[in-house]
This record gives C-alpha cells, structure tokens and sequence, in this order.
C-alpha cells in the first residue's frame, strides 16, 4: 500500500511539475513531506506542519482540483488519527483482536527467556537511524595489570607446556601436570569471584586467555572454556543459594571439582527445551533418612568434561505429581540441579571421540537416582526456573567461549599462514605474490580484522554492563562460520603442508574442531535460521514486544492505551524507515549525519543506509507474514545476515577507534566494511527475490534499491594492499595477531615460522642475485638453493657471509616445510611422549 501510495505521489508530482505552473512548487511540496518522515516527527507535530505546508501549497501552487482533494481528504485522516479514543475505537481495539489471536502462545518461562539478557548497539540498527554515540560511548575493553600478568605468566607457561600431537595423538588427554597446572592456576576459576577464591576476570580477559589458548591447542582452550561458560559456576553465581555457593565455589575455584553441564541428550538436541529426562517429587531415603526428593531418570550425551567431571549441573523436567512441593502445578517445567558424580546410579566415564581433538567429553545416564530437593540450583523455590536460567546466562557465555577460541585459531591461521607464503616460493617467487594466493590471504586477514573487533567491542560492552543476548547469537554464529573459512583457506594456501598430520602440522587438529564450534552452544543452522533474527525481531525492535506486551495485558483498559501508543508508534516508524530508505538508496547516504568525517565516514553513512532498509523490510515481513515467517526460516536467515553485517561493520569502526585508528590497518578496516556491506546488500536482494508476496516484493524494491544494487565488494587492489600487511613483518600484522601464542621457541611453529620472515627480505634479496647474476648467465648449473649458494660463493656472486645467512634461511624454511612421515606401526596412536619427541625434534 504505501509502496503504491509514494509512487503515486512521486508520478503525480513528476507529471505536475511537466504540465503545470506550480510543478516546481509541487516537487518542493512532496521533498518537504519526505523530508518530515525522514526526521521523523511526532504524529501531531507533522500533522501541524503538513496543514502549514499544503495550505502554503494550495495558494502558491495552483494544484489541479482532484489532487487538491486527494491531499487534504488525506490531511484530514491524519488529522482524525491524532485523536486517540476515535483511532483507538476505529482502528486499536479491531486491530488488537486480530493481533490477539495472531500471536503465538508464550508460557511464563518463554516470555522470560525472551526478555532475558540486555538490547544493546543491535537495538540501534533495528531502529533504522542508529545512534552511534551509543556504540561510541561504549568503554574499550582493556586488561587490568593483574590480568595482564595472567596473560604473560601462567597462560603463556601453560601454552608452553602443551604439545598438541602429544595430546591429540598419542596419549587423548591432556597430560597430568598440564591438568594440574590448569587448576592450580585458576584456569577454571575466571568467572568465580575472589572471594570465593577464584580469578573474578573481565569478560575481555576471559576472551583474550581463550584466544591465546586456542592459538596454541584447541583441546586445552575447549576444556578451560567449558567451566567458565553457562554451567555449574556460572549458574550457582546468579541463582545458587548462599549455602551452595559457599560450598560448591570455592571448590571449583581451588579445582578441587571439575564441572560439566548436562542437557543435550539423544533425543533432544537442537530442540533441547524438549528434553524427555525427569525428576519426581517424591518420598525416599537419602543416607539413612526419609526425606522429600527428586527421583531422576535421564540419558545425557555429548558432554564436556562429563568423563572427568565430579559434579554434573542437569538440566530435567520437574514434575510434581502428589504435589509435595505445596504448589498447585504437578508440572513445573525445566530445572537445573547439581548431582555429585558418585550418587549411586550415575553411569559416567566413557567418553566420544569428537574429530580427532580429544577434550574430554562423553554420556552420562541416572537411573532411579535419588537427591534431595536442595540439589536444586537456588532451591525448591528455583524449581521449574531452569529454562529462564540458560538462557539468561547464555547471553554472556556465548559472546565468549566459541567467537573467543574461533579468533585465537583464526590469528594464529593468519599469522602463519602469512609467513608460510611468503618463506614457500613456488615459480621462482613467494607464494604469497600470486594474485590467487592473495586473494585468499587478504580474505583470512580482514576476516580476521572482523572477529578480532567483534570479540573485543562485545567483550567491552559487557564489562560495561551488558548481557546482550542477540549479539551472543551473531557472534557464535558468524565468528564461528569464519573460523571456518579461515581454516579452509590456510589448508588452501598451505597445500600439502597442511594435510599431513604428524607433530609438524600446526593447521590440521584447528581444522578438525572446526564442525565442533559449529555444533555447539546452538548449531549454525539453527543459529542462523530461528534465533538471530528471530529474537532480534522481537527483543530489539523497538514496538514489537511493547505491543505484544500491551496486547495480553490483563487489565484492558491499560492495555488498549499501551497498544494504541505503540501501534501508532509503529506505524510512523515504518512510513519514515521506507522514506530514509528510499533518500539514502537515491543519494547514496551522502547527506547522512555520521559521527566520523574521515575516511571512514562513508562506512557509517551506508550502515545508516541499510539501517533504515532493513528495519523498513523487517516490517513489512513481519506485517505480511506474521508468525509464517517463522516457517520461512530462509527468509529470517538472510534478514538474520543482514543485522548481523551492520552489527560487525559497526564493531569494525569502533575497534579501528579503540585502537587509535591507525593508518596503516586502513585497507583492513575498509576490506572488512565493504565485504560486510556488500554481504548485507546481496542477502536483502536475495530476500527480496525470495519474498512470496510478488506485489510487497516489488514495493520493497521500490524503497530498498531504487537505482539498484549499487553497493561494491572490495577491489584487487584493496586486496592485494591488505595481504601484502601480514606477507611482512608489520605492525598491521603485529596488532592483529596481538594475543596469539608467537613466542619464539623451538617448539612453537607460529614463532619459527615469524622468525623466518623477518629474514625473507634479505634472503631474497641474495636468491635473486643467485637467480639473475647466476642461473640465468649459466654460472650457475646447481638445481637446488644449497648447491646454488656454493657454486654462488665460488663464482663470487655472494660473499661469505651472505652465503652463510643464506644457507642457514634455508635450513630454516626446509624445517619448516618439511611434514612427517611415519612406519604404519608408528602411525597407530599410542607412543610414548619420549619416541613422539624424538621423531619431531630429533
Ligand atoms: C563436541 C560436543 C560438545 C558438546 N558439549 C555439550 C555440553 O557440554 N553440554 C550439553 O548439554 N550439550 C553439549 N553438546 C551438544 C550440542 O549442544 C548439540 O550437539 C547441539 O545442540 C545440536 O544437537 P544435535 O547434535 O543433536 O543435532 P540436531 O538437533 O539433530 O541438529 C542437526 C542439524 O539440524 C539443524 N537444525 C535443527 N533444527 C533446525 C531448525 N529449526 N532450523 C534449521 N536447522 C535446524 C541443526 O542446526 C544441526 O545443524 C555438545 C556437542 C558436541 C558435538
């Protein structure tokens, strides 16, 4: 309708200015009105100033009778629409029945589940006209001194401590003394606070322990995650009683308990609200007494740290039929209890084998098992809370764990990954200079650029407060789908080098727990499909919940008044989103107010942009659609992408901010917009093609991409400066790989790798004179680099020491490149640290 309604306008106002006198006047009548919805007015405050304007109109412009007619029949609805008990009986009150019985039913729990956690910079984008001083008012996250020293101390012993083809091939484990040093230094306790003993870190210190961990071995960084995200620690905190966190926190700050987190099981997985496991409220004994309790029968699997853990948080459904809790309901729903490992009839121990990256993680199964009903987190009175519990406390967990380890991976990717093309020559020359290669390469550095801000600026966010929990989705999605690409990219740019497995391989066992990051915490598809957008819809849209608050209020009275508000609220909103989509589309979000005039400001002005497009197709797939949209799940995915590429492109801004806006990180940051922008813009294309009401379809268009898509992914150039920053030692390559594990050491491949680069440039410098001076005037006959240094040294093309600098930069890079091989027998796991040490370093 107002597709139809503003193109008529526009064609009428075009056809005026051509035929009539006052065509000019007509035209400049029509900009004012689109500039009042671009600024949004109140409704009387534009009603007021539309009267002014279309009675300056009518005499200074002559309208045709007809279109005079149609514009002040139109004043005067608007008009009518001010007055709120007549709209409220005209439109409110038929609408809200109809809204009524369009909404899904939500329990108690649902509600609070959805309401959990804070909106934050995502409710700005759904708002169509961002404020970006919020974004800007947001504290760069930074790490006190006591969490700096964690960082150098204890986090870079235990990286030093860990072997990875040790751990992942020989012994499945983790081995003892790295298991004691983990909880001996508190590597479980970041979240605990100290006065129970534990670490009490910033969200942002968490986030960089994971990183760096990630960077040198997956399986140590998945088993410290686990404690330190949504399980028994983080629930006691905020919902255990005082006896229980004085009893159980303390413990696990000391790592004197090892906790895991129950609630997937084979029947119940993606689905988990739908887990079939219970707990009855019944009579039993429980040493040596009668007392009321819980009788659990569940089967669990995939649990981390269940094969070791000594108190497992379950996740079941209570139900009370003989009602002995003195409440009415027999079924209370979720629940979430704490169950020492050796209660009798827990079955616990063995363990799956996820992809070759053997953090601990197996079953567990309770049959008739018998706990009192103060196992309950919080108590009986928390009974039936369990759900409201996840979820609230997912919001920070998953901002952390996974889009943490994905970046920690990622930078030690890219930071070797750049190294290996530059030291690997192929035709003569690094692999890295290659047009293809760089491609790639430049993919890996400003995707790495994206995850880098996007963890930091959240983590920031929430060490200022936040609990936000749609980012939370974004972040595991998105960061996690691009650790994914990162790793298949440096396989690609690795070839061979990385395929080998063997204690050589840096590349292979990150590889392998890629789909592992994918699967947990919310599985991508389901991420992507139902929840990002999903929520987003609901919890950061400014009118959607207020209205479906309003509309099941019980007092009605009150209800049809907040409706009413919210309804119109709405209604003024979608008018101006379509309006600031259509001027920012046509004039490229020129003329658009952005904090930044430098180069980046253009980036905030097509955020801005896109903004208001997606809040204005939000609206209108949501008022076509309703809750089909939910089926359509192809549909809220793309729009899910969209929010997610302003919500990163943003982060990027703000963290080339944090980070004091370097010049020489430009090409990064403007190589992470564009690809981010560009996304945004073929995924609201897509959605549009896809949009099943063909006619809404094209009116989206109409407002969304009148001059097409006109929006550029990054450009050769653009890329080749961006990989051409990690292909040489550079601060560009510093700060971004800053927080990965690079000691140089002999064995840490990341910093040997390094340390062959710094030497790269020289030593080309002498294998092109070789090449030139030598090969090419037959000189030199040798066909591999030693034989060429000596016949070089001989013919006097190199000196002695340039010879010797050469030769040992190839000892270098042959060490590096070389991969292992293996007897069959050696190959079957299960040899001693000691041989494995002798085959690698010899
Ligand atoms: C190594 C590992 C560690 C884990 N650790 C724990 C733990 O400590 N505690 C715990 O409780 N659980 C844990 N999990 C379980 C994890 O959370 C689940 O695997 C996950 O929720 C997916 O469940 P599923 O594997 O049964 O897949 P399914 O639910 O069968 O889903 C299969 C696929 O279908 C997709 N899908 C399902 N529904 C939809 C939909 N509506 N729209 C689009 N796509 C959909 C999913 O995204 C997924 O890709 C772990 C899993 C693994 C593999």
């Amino acid at each position: 309708m107002l597709g139809v309604l503003i193109t008529f306008l526009l064609v009428a106002a075009a056809a005026l200015a051509v035929t009539q006198v006052g065509g000019i006047i007509t035209l400049l009548f029509i900009a004012a009105i689109l500039f009042l919805a671009y600024k949004r007015l109140s409704l009387v405050a534009f009603a007021a100033t539309i009267t002014e304007l279309l009675a300056a109109y009518t005499v200074y412009g002559h309208p045709a009778g007809i279109w005079k007619g149609i514009l002040w029949v139109m004043l005067a609805l608007l008009w009518l629409f001010t007055f709120r008990p007549l709209r409220k009986a005209l439109v409110t009150r038929p609408f809200m029945k109809t809204y009524l019985r369009m909404l899904p039913a939500m329990s108690q729990t649902e509600r609070e589940a959805l309401e959990a956690g804070t909106v934050w910079w995502d409710g700005e984008l759904f708002t169509g006209a961002p404020k970006w001083d919020k974004l800007f008012a947001t504290r760069p996250p930074q790490l006190s001194a006591e969490e700096q020293a964690f960082l150098d101390g204890p986090c870079d012993e235990l990286c030093r401590m860990l072997d990875d083809w040790d751990i992942t091939h020989v012994r499945g484990d983790l081995p003892p003394a790295v298991w004691d040093f983990i909880k001996a230094k508190g590597f479980f306790a970041m979240i605990i606070p100290k006065k129970y003993g534990g670490l009490e870190f910033s969200a942002y210190a968490h986030s960089c322990v994971l990183a760096k961990l990630a960077s040198r071995c997956t399986t140590a960084s998945s088993t410290v995650a686990v404690p330190n995200s949504l399980g028994p620690g983080e629930l006691l905190l905020h919902y255990g009683t005082q006896e229980q966190k004085d009893h159980y926190l303390p413990r696990l700050a000391r790592g004197e308990e090892i906790p895991c987190f129950a609630l997937t099981g084979p029947r119940a997985g993606s689905d988990a609200a739908s887990i079939p496991d219970t707990g009855v409220v019944c009579k039993g004994m429980y040493e040596g007494r009668e007392i009321v309790g819980l009788k659990l029968n569940f089967s669990k699997r995939y649990i981390t740290l269940a094969p070791i853990a000594t108190v497992i948080g379950l996740a079941f459904k209570l139900q009370d039929p003989d009602r002995l809790l003195g409440d009415e309901r027999t079924d209370y729903g979720i629940t979430c209890a704490l169950i020492p490992r050796n209660t009798p009839g827990l079955t616990i121990g063995r363990r799956h084998f996820p992809l070759n990256v053997p953090f601990q993680n197996g079953p567990i199964q309770g049959k008739d098992i018998f706990v009192p009903l103060d196992f309950i987190i919080g108590g009986p009175k928390l009974a039936g809370q369990g759900w409201r519990m996840l979820v609230e406390q997912l919001s920070v967990g998953r901002c952390i764990s996974l889009p943490s380890s994905a970046t920690g991976a990622t930078k030690a990717a890219v930071f070797a990954t750049g190294a290996y093309a530059r030291i690997r020559r192929q035709f003569n020359t690094a692999s890295g200079n290659f047009e293809g290669v760089a491609e790639v390469l430049a993919r890996m550095t400003g995707t790495a650029y994206i995850m880098d801000a996007t963890r930091s600026v959240t983590a920031g966010a929430i060490d200022g407060g936040e609990r936000p929990s749609v980012p939370s989705a974004m972040l595991k999605y998105n960061l996690t789908e691009m650790g994914r690409q990162i790793a298949n990219d440096a396989m690609d740019i690795h070839g061979g080098k990385g395929i080998c497995l063997g204690p050589k391989n840096y590349l292979g066992r990150g590889y392998e727990i890629v789909p592992v990051a994918i699967t947990v915490e919310g599985a991508n598809l389901l991420t992507r499909s139902l929840i990002i957008f999903g929520q987003g819809a609901i919890r950061c849209h400014p009118f959607v919940l207020r209205e479906m608050n309003a509309a099941r209020e019980k007092d009605k009275r009150k209800g049809v008044k907040e409706f009413d508000a919210a309804l119109f609220g709405h209604i003024g909103f979608t008018l101006s989103n379509a309006v600031r989509s259509l001027v920012m589309a046509l004039t490229l979000a020129r003329f658009s107010r952005v904090p930044e005039t430098g180069p980046t400001q253009r980036y905030f002005q097509h955020i801005n942009r896109f903004s208001a497009s997606f809040a204005f197709a939000t609206d209108v797939a949501m008022l076509t659609l309703g809750g089909y949209l939910k089926k359509k799940e192809s549909l809220s995915a793309r729009l899910g992408d969209v929010l997610s590429c302003m919500y990163l492109a943003s982060l990027v801004l703000k963290h080339y901010d944090n980070q004091g806006q370097p010049e020489e990180d430009l090409p990064l940051v403007e190589w992470a917009c564009r690809s981010l922008l560009y996304k945004a813009q073929e995924q609201l294309h897509s959605f549009l093609r896809n949009f099943p009401n063909r006619f809404m379809a094209a009116a989206m268009r109409f407002f969304i991409f009148p001059r097409g898509q006109t929006y550029h992914a990054p450009s050769d150039p653009l890329a080749h400066a961006v990989a051409s920053t990690v292909l040489r030692p550079s601060t560009t390559r510093t700060r971004l790989t800053e927080g990965a594990y690079r000691t140089v050491e002999p064995t840490n491949p990341l910093g040997l790798l390094h340390e062959a680069l710094t030497l790269a440039e020289t030593a080309e410098a002498y294998e092109k004179r070789v090449r030139v001076d030598g090969v090419k005037t037959g000189k030199i006959t040798a066909l591999d680099l030693p034989g060429q240094i000596q016949q070089a040294l001989a013919q006097g093309i190199l000196s002695e020491t340039e010879a010797t600098f050469l030769r040992d930069y190839d000892k270098r890079v042959m060490e590096l490149i070389h991969v292992d091989d293996f007897t069959t027998e050696e190959m079957a796991a299960g040899h001693s640290q000691d041989e494995m040490r002798q085959m690698r370093y010899g």
